[in-house]
């Protein structure tokens, strides 16, 4: 065996361990990016987002004032009269503005 190929064969040697840690890292991680890109769309599909500040559960549906002067009843995310999307809501227990991701509105 070449002295070439005896340095190729020992560097892949002690290259595996490294990918056998980033395979097994990347197994770790799965279900914890899987339920980060879930999450969104359980709120859009739920009845009610959470407050980040207090945690607080606000419903989507209810009575709405939109900038356009439509009172409506409804979901939040758009106004049935002028179809105006809404990007924030207030929280009902501390009144911190909550943000409604955009890109999951219909
Ligand atoms: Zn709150
Ligand atoms: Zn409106």
């Amino acid at each position: 065996m070449k002295p070439g190929a005896l340095l190729r064969l020992a560097i892949r040697l002690l290259t595996l361990p490294l990918y056998a840690a980033f395979g097994a890292w990347t197994l770790i991680r799965l279900p914890f990016v899987i339920a980060g890109r879930i999450k969104p769309f359980t709120v859009s599909l739920g009845e009610s987002v959470r407050c980040e500040s207090c945690h607080a559960l606000n419903p989507i549906h209810g009575r709405w004032k939109c900038h356009c002067g439509a009172t409506y009843h409804g979901t939040c995310l758009e106004c049935e009269l002028c179809h105006a999307r809404a990007s924030w809501i207030s929280c009902r227990r501390c009144g911190v503005s909550v943000v409604l991701d955009r890109r999951l509105l219909p």
